[in-house]
Parts: C-alpha cells; structure tokens; sequence
C-alpha cells in the first residue's frame, strides 16, 4: 500500500459515496486478484487510491466491457498471474487509452475527495510517460481532464445527490 492512501473510515465514507453516485457495487470482504469480477470490486485490503480508480474504471466503461473480468483491460500490475481469464479484448493501444481515461477521472476524484492527486499522478505516469510540455507536469493529465469534461461534471453532480441522500438516511 502506497503511503497516505489508507482508507480510513472518513476515506471509506466518501469512497462509498462516490460509488453510489457511479452506481456500482464495492466489496469490503473481497480483495486481491481481480478487481472487477463483473459484479463487485475487491476493496479489502486495497488503498483508497485504487479502489477510486476501479471505480472510475466502472464509469468509463460499457456494458461489454463489464462483462469482462478487470473490465477487458488485460491483467495489471496488481492482477495474479494465476488469473488467465484476465483477457485484453482490444488492442494494447485502445485499452492504454481507456486506461488514460480512468485515471485522469479517478485522480480527478481524488483531488475532489481531498487525497494526495499529486501522487498518484506520477504514481500512474503522467509526469513522465505521457511526457512533460511546456513546463508544467501536469499538461498532458490536465488536457485528458479537458477532454472528460461532460464525464468529470456527470459525476461531480451525482456525488452531490448520493451525498444528500446518504445524509438523508440516518435521520
Ligand atoms: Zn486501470
């Protein structure tokens, strides 16, 4: 687990309630292996950072693709080899981009949620991968954001309304 991403029960709270905005079922009592096993995600054990972006995953992708194990994206780092039904259904090149996509949204959030983005950024290589320009680090990750823009704002209004609803419940 990377350092300052312990999901804590005020972390856990927002994760919930952004999953509820996205509509998509999390499990607590599930982790490691595969991440999306077309009906949950694996939270147990997993850093906030990651189960946000899991969800983000959930959110890009369509209803093919949620058929798929880990979305139809191929196996990723955190993925066990013993896994083989982990299948990339795309080409490499359109799965990175779906990729890029999910990350831009889940680090998006978790700027939203008040968490380390700068990290995780250059954790998911943004500050070198999709290279540097004009001498801001964060160029190519903030022109995905430009691109996303009517996802990034769906969203943001969801989180909003899942909000008040959860707040909602407990009186
Ligand atoms: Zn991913």
């Amino acid at each position: 687990m990377r350092r300052g991403f312990k999901v804590t029960p005020t972390i856990r709270k927002k994760i919930n309630t952004l999953a509820k905005a996205v509509g998509c079922t999390l499990n607590w009592h599930r982790g490691c292996g595969i991440a999306w096993n077309k009906k949950d995600i694996a939270c147990k054990g997993e850093d906030a950072s990651d189960i946000i972006h899991d969800i983000a995953h959930f959110a890009v992708s369509s209803k093919k693709e949620k058929n798929h194990f880990d979305f139809g994206l191929g196996t990723s780092p955190s993925t066990d080899d013993l896994y083989d039904e982990v299948k990339r259904i795309y080409s490499y090149s359109k799965c990175d981009k779906i990729e890029a996509k999910a990350s831009a949204l889940g680090i998006h959030w978790e700027k939203k949620l008040g968490l380390n983005w700068e990290s995780t950024a250059e954790y998911h290589s943004w500050t070198s991968r999709y290279g540097r320009s004009r001498g801001d680090d964060f160029d190519e990750l903030k022109q995905t954001w430009r691109n996303i823009r009517r996802t990034i704002n769906k969203y943001d209004l969801r989180y909003i309304l899942a909000e008040k609803m959860m707040k909602g419940k407990k009186k």
